[in-house]
């Protein structure tokens, strides 16, 4: 079953991912198959990013029935996703439950990350993402 692989080291956190699997589904204003979160390494502050992906994230299969990479991957500009038939090597899901569908695999990220999500770094309590407002 195919997977997809996330090279966290690669993502800028441009959103063309999002932007792409909304236009692709015609995804409601507010609603979101894809998103990025930003999170602030602690100590320097050095922003990283991470993609997650819904339940309702299909893989592309439409898209893979015409011989078409899911829109995420073809929007992406630095190649940190990738629809793979197997976990690359070094990569693994998110230990938390929940914050992306399965079948996604991540290499690169750190366990801060998930951990800043749990806590809401970067994020206000009323608005879990406020980037996202406006889509
Ligand atoms: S399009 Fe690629 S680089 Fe941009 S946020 Fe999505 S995964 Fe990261």
């Amino acid at each position: 079953m195919s997977k997809m692989f996330v090279d966290v080291r690669r993502c800028i956190g441009c959103h063309a991912c999002s932007v792409a699997c909304k236009t692709e589904h015609s995804v409601p204003l507010g609603e979101f198959r894809t998103r990025v979160r930003w999170l602030p390494e602690p100590g320097d502050g050095r922003m990283t990013f991470l993609p997650l992906f819904a339940e309702t994230c299909d893989l592309g299969v439409n898209r893979a029935q015409h011989g078409l990479a899911p829109a995420c991957v073809t929007a992406c500009p630095t190649k940190a996703l990738e629809l793979v038939d197997e976990a690359p090597a070094e990569s693994r899901p998110l230990e938390r439950k929940g914050d992306t569908r399965d079948g996604v695999v991540y290499r690169g990220h750190a366990r801060w990350q998930e951990d800043a999500m749990n806590a809401g770094v970067a994020l206000s309590p009323e608005d879990p993402d406020p980037i996202y407002e406006q889509w």
